[in-house]
């Protein structure tokens, strides 16, 4: 730790910090805090997070990166699973709606990107609809957290052209509607946020359009925390290998070829280290 702290000098220069956003009384700034990882959080999110009167949570946002709030500064849990303030999204809506009408400089913190599967959108359109000023600032979403901290890239030229981020999460209608052929086409990765329960459901609807049974997916549960967990499997064993390891959301699934790529850099990696012990070894000779 001292020897980054001889290394990193964290006095930003002023035409950095000029640009910095400034939350003003009754704005609300809604933040991207990334996947878990508090080194993943953005400047403009850490800055924007010290600057806040009230920071209004989501369930993913971790408690270390909460504590970054200014002491005085008022936590609310917006959180679905979250014990102490269940809210809705519409009630959600309303506090930031009230506490912008109080004159607060509000933080809306989201896990991950708040334009990705986050209603930031939503959350948006309401605070135009009361004349309220809004600031976005995106954060690492969670496929891209994720897949980095598993060791393997979403896209990559010999494996994968295109990338998908998908929902696998069912509407009010009981249906996960989507383009499964498209989905299904091997030269593509899909990550499905909010898939867990809906695992079966993808493995067999890929399947039925003619993606392998041996295609490779990545589970990753808790991303970039300290808990990360990581379970690779295929297609078609996606829904038991979910049971067996007892997945828990938040996780990602992430289905393709790039994901084989985990365990082929891990192969090289332990070669390359026992190549380095042995020239250690040799020199020490
Ligand atoms: N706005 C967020 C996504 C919210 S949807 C983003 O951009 O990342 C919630 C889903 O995202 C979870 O059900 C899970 O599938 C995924 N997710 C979010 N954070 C995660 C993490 N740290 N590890 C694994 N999956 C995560």
């Amino acid at each position: 730790m001292s020897d980054l702290n001889n290394m990193v000098n964290v006095v930003l220069p002023s035409h950095i910090m000029s640009r910095i956003p400034q939350l003003q009384p009754g704005q609300v700034a809604l933040v991207g805090a990334g996947p878990g990882d508090p080194g993943l959080l953005t400047l403009n999110a850490l800055m924007l997070i010290q600057q806040a009167d009230v920071l209004v949570c989501d369930r993913l946002v971790s408690d270390e990166i909460a504590a970054l709030k200014p002491a005085k500064a008022e936590l609310i849990n917006a959180g679905k699973s979250c014990k102490e303030h269940v809210l809705t999204q519409d009630q959600t809506n309303q506090v930031l709606v009230d506490q912008a009408k109080l004159g607060k400089r509000v933080v809306r913190l989201k896990g991950g990107d708040p334009y990705i599967f986050g209603r930031g959108g939503e959350e948006v359109e309401v605070l135009m609809d009361n004349q309220i000023e809004s600031i976005i600032v995106p954060g690492i979403t969670a496929a891209s957290g994720c897949s980095a901290y598993a060791g393997f890239p979403l896209t990559h030229r010999d494996y994968a052209q295109s990338v998908t981020l998908a929902t696998g999460h069912i509407k009010h209608d009981g249906k996960l509607e989507l383009d499964w052929k498209a989905l299904a086409s091997n030269d593509r990765t899909v990550v499905f946020y909010m898939g867990l329960n809906n695992a079966q459901l993808i493995s067999d609807n890929l399947q039925a359009q003619g993606r392998g049974g041996d295609t490779p997916v990545g589970l990753i549960e808790r991303g970039t925390t300290l808990q990360q967990r990581t379970v690779f499997t295929t297609l078609s064993e996606l829904p038991q290998a979910i049971k067996d390891n007892g997945l828990k959301p938040p996780t990602m699934m992430i289905v393709g070829e790039v994901v084989s790529i985990a365990a082929k850099n891990a192969k090289k990696a332990a070669q390359n280290a026992e190549q380095s012990n042995e020239q250690n070894t040799l020199a020490q000779a």
